[in-house]
């Protein structure tokens, strides 16, 4: 299908693509368009202006200081090419390698699909997305940043600039992902990440990926498991709370309950991976 018609603007800053969002009602920033073109090409979406960030200086590249700061424009490719962790795993199961070497980390937090998969992983990372508007710049904690369905903390005249990630040296980490077709969006993504000292979990974090209308964090899960051995049982036990909170929304692929017994499974088997069982 061909998408409506639109004007196409490529700013050279950051400044200019703020204030072109500001000047038109219905502007629509683009970046590697592997979620928005979609949209327009089905007519769900049918922006009067695009403002490509093409052109933006400064939205692009990884530095590793205190944790990471990734530049909004960081395509997965180069997530899944590095050595980041939990980070380089989930980008691996990222659709195919096009999709991969198009979409990009801010495109996908300023999406807010909650199929997709690296919104829960900055979640269970206690994230942070940074966003430059009129006003200046400001900072979203990811527990804030997805609000609904597609529906994000950001305003219609922000740009995400970067997304910072706490170190998380020493941890255990593992991002599985159930899907029908090899490729194909999540039924269920389980990131995980845990920290093990003395044989017993210091620290548990679990995101979950399309479990509801938003990315979620295993909550249950996570305070079961913390202080407790870091053995296969009391994994298998917590695991059981896995859907707590949860509502995943039936499909062609699958109803809510079957989602909910997937998850269960699937925590087992990333907290066990990411310690190492
Ligand atoms: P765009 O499509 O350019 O933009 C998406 C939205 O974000 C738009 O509303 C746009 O205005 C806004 N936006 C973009 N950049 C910014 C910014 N810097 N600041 C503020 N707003 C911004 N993703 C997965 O995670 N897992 C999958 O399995 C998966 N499968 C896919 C399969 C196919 C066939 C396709 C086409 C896509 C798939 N995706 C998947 C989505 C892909 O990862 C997207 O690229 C990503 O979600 C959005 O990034 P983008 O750069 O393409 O964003």
């Amino acid at each position: 299908m061909i998408p409506p018609e639109f004007d196409y603007a490529a700013p050279a800053s950051l400044e200019e693509a703020i204030s072109l969002l500001q000047q038109h009602d219905d502007a629509k920033l683009i970046a590697g368009g592997h979620s928005l073109l979609p949209l327009m090409k089905l007519r769900f979406a049918s922006p009067e202006m695009l403002v490509d960030l093409k052109n933006v200086p400064g939205l692009t590249g990884i530095e590793n200081g205190s944790g990471l700061k990734i530049g909004a424009r960081t395509r997965h490719v180069e997530l899944q090419e590095g050595s980041y962790g939990l980070l380089t795993e989930a980008a691996k199961h990222i659709a195919d390698q096009q999709v991969r070497n198009r979409g990009t980390i801010g495109g996908s937090m300023a999406h807010g699909d909650p199929a997709s998969d690296l919104p829960a992983v900055i979640l269970a990372m206690d994230g942070t997305i940074t966003a430059q508007g009129p006003n200046g710049e400001r900072q979203i904690a990811a527990s804030e940043m997805w609000q609904d369905y597609l529906t994000t903390a950001l305003a219609d005249d922000e740009v995400v600039t970067s997304i910072h990630v706490p170190s998380y040296e020493g941890y255990g980490h593992a991002y599985l992902k159930f899907t029908r077709r090899a490729e194909d969006w999540a039924m269920v993504g389980v990131a995980a990440l845990v920290k093990v000292e003395g044989g017993t979990f210091s620290d548990v974090r679990v995101g979950l990926t399309h479990m509801g209308q938003t990315p979620l964090r295993a909550t249950a899960v996570e305070q079961a498991l913390t202080g407790q051995p870091a053995s296969a049982e009391a994994i298998a036990a917590a695991a059981e709370n896995a859907d707590q909170g949860t509502d995943p929304p039936g499909d062609l692929n699958a109803t809510p309950d079957y989602k909910r017994h997937l998850a269960r499974v699937m925590v087992r088997r990333a907290v066990a991976q990411a310690a190492g069982l």
